[in-house]
């Protein structure tokens, strides 16, 4: 819930979907906002509360509403759709999609439900040409992360805690140092990163006592 939201933002939404006419500036924010949207398969929540997106895998962002209509109306100007309150289902071609986020993959089957007090948003890449299936499909499930270990031939000292060890966590932008005291990230040197290799297994963890960065850094 927003304390901010004005409740005209999302009136405007509603209003755009009656088929009111709608003149709005072009703004960044709205490009930022189809972006978020185009993020893969998504979900989109728009009500008098606020504006929130679901991603594959559960992540969500909220925004406030005010940018919600002007988003809209982008979108349904591009695929040439003038709303009248009903349920909208339509393809947008990959140029259209394209000539909205600036990126290739863009094409998305779209679902609008403008319900009174909530708007439902849906985009799914397509798995087939032509229109959208009557029916939405869900967001797919969750895939679990698994975890990965990078495993050195030699210990590597961890640049915080001084810990050599040659198993460590390897998040996509850093290691994590396995030292339950220390666990701090850092950006293992690039020679060491392109010798590493990564596991889905910790493997026995070797940790030495002494560092040795003048080696091995
Ligand atoms: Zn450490």
């Amino acid at each position: 819930m927003r304390a901010d939201d004005p409740p005209g933002d999302f009136a405007r939404v509603r209003e755009l979907l009656q088929g009111a006419p709608f003149t709005s500036r072009p703004r960044s924010v709205v490009t930022t906002m189809l972006r978020v949207l185009f993020t893969g398969d998504t979900d989109t929540e728009i009500s008098a509360r606020g504006f929130t997106v679901r991603f594959i895998g559960g992540r969500t962002l909220s925004y406030v509403t005010e940018p919600a209509a002007a988003t809209l109306h982008v979108l349904l100007s591009r695929a040439n759709i003038c709303p009248r309150g009903q349920p909208l289902a339509f393809r947008l071609a990959e140029e259209d999609g394209h000539a909205l986020v600036g990126f290739a993959d863009a094409a998305r089957w779209v679902w609008i439900f403008p319900g009174d007090d909530l708007v439902l948003v849906s985009l799914r890449r397509p798995t087939c040409p032509g229109p959208p299936p009557a029916d939405l499909p869900p967001l797919p499930l969750p895939t679990p992360v698994k975890k990965l270990y990078a495993h050195l031939a030699l210990p590597l000292p961890c640049p915080c805690c001084g810990r050599s060890a040659t198993v460590y966590r390897a998040a996509p932008d850093a290691w994590i140092c396995g030292d339950p005291r220390c666990g701090r990230s850092f950006s293992p040197p690039q020679r060491t990163r392109a010798l590493a290799e990564l596991r889905e297994d910790a493997g026995v963890v070797v940790r030495e006592s002494s560092a040795r960065p003048k080696i091995y850094r």
